[in-house]
């Protein structure tokens, strides 16, 4: 789960990590009284999306004078933010982030991650903040630092003066920096999160250590022992097709492709989203109506897959295990009387009771066609619904 700037910044300031003053907006009038409130010489009107890049977008200005705050409150709010997170559709501003301006001496990058290659936290940081870390990544890989944490250790103040001195922090502010980085970890495990990253973590003209943004993201797996964390949940910010499938405990990822695919299995899902693209389609979805999917699960896929308006013909790829198939065959032609699919539909059925559920479909009277095998199924999904982009 990702939370906003705002929610990340109030979790750094819970464990004593300095960021800037400031409170989150939903009106110009709440921006103004905000900015009021703060008196501070530069007010920051921020964007609180759920991506980054807002910068470079539009989505932070600095008010050097309070009466700039309404103007530019009334710019960003609503406005579409269209950065490289948010795709080519862009993402609505309802919120704003109103916050003092720090007068900044320096950009660092500091990021905490999840390493399951060495099975540790791996901080990761750069003198090179601000920017995008893939693009520094990208042309100067000498200028990022990794210090891997083992999490049976933990945090030692080591770690913190490898990465300090890595960074070329002024000898004063190394302890300060020991002491941020280690609160920083303690956080990072006791909130269950995979990433948070501070960029730019700044060093200011007077030699403080601020972070002036910040990026969470939380292990759903973790969620149900962190209701704060949960509270913090912002619905705006997610797929409406994504939030339906997870209260009808449906693993589905909406992908911009054509080809909607209901599968069970995350292992078989991904194979046939492969295979779709072997076939010379591109999947819509990414779909796993679980081991023990019931007719009412394959109802309710099939509303989600017509849902989305790119889906040009949709694909079941069924394996019978725990799951009858003549179960889901019972499931599809029910679903395609009610859904009325408009799409070509081609069902593959292997498993238990395979023989008996593809009988079902064949006789159904429905516009199917009923494939042998995943491949043939793939192929012939592609050959009705065209290749082209929606
Ligand atoms: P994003 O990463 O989405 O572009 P940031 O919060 O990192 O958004 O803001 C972009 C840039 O704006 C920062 O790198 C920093 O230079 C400047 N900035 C952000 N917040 C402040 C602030 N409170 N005071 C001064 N400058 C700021
Ligand atoms: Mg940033």
């Amino acid at each position: 789960m990702n939370i906003h700037e705002f929610q990340a910044k109030q979790l750094l300031a819970r464990y004593t990590i300095p960021v800037p003053r400031g409170r989150r907006a939903d009106t110009v009038a709440e921006a103004v009284a905000i900015a009021n409130e703060l008196a501070a010489p530069i007010t920051v009107v921020k964007a609180q999306i759920h991506a980054g890049g807002r910068g470079k977008a539009g989505g932070v200005k600095l008010a050097k004078s309070r009466d700039q705050v309404e103007p530019l409150a009334r710019e960003i709010l609503g406005k579409t933010l269209v950065t490289p997170q948010t795709g080519p559709q862009g993402k609505v501003v309802k919120k704003l982030l109103i916050e003092e301006g720090v007068s900044i001496g320096h950009e660092f990058y500091l990021s905490l991650v999840v390493d399951r290659a060495s099975a540790s936290i791996a901080v990761i940081a750069s003198r090179e903040g601000g920017m995008e870390i893939e693009e520094v990544a990208a042309t100067h890989p000498d200028k990022i630092v990794k210090v891997f944490i083992d999490p049976t250790v933990g945090y030692q103040p080591f770690h913190g003066r490898r990465v300090a001195f890595a960074l070329g922090l002024p000898k004063d502010v190394v302890n300060a920096f020991v002491k941020l980085l280690g609160s920083l970890y303690t956080m990072f495990t006791a909130q269950d999160a995979s990433l948070v990253e501070i960029n730019p973590l700044v060093l200011t003209t007077d030699q403080r250590l601020i972070a002036l943004d910040a990026k969470m993201n939380f292990d759903d797996n973790g969620l149900f022992r962190h209701e704060d964390v949960r509270a913090f949940r912002d619905l705006d910010e997610e797929e409406p097709l994504e939030i339906r499938a997870s209260e009808h405990n449906l693993n589905y990822v909406k992908l911009d492709g054509t080809i909607g695919c209901m599968v069970n299995g995350a292992g078989l899902a991904m194979a046939t989203m492969d295979v779709v693209k072997l076939a010379g389609g591109s999947p819509a979805n990414f779909l796993d109506v679980g081991g023990g999917a019931t007719k009412e699960t394959v109802k309710e896929a099939f509303g989600i897959l017509m849902a989305d308006p790119n889906v040009r013909g949709v694909f079941v790829n069924i394996f019978g295990g725990i799951v009858r198939c003549e179960r889901i065959a019972g499931g599809i032609i029910d679903a395609t009387r009610e859904v009325h699919l408009s799409v070509p539909l081609v069902v593959r059925l292997d498993g238990t009771n395979a023989e008996e559920g593809k009988k079902m479909l064949a006789s159904s009277g429905l516009n199917l066609e009923v494939a042998n095998t995943m491949w043939e199924g793939a192929q012939r999904i592609v050959a009705l619904s065209g290749k082209g982009p929606a």
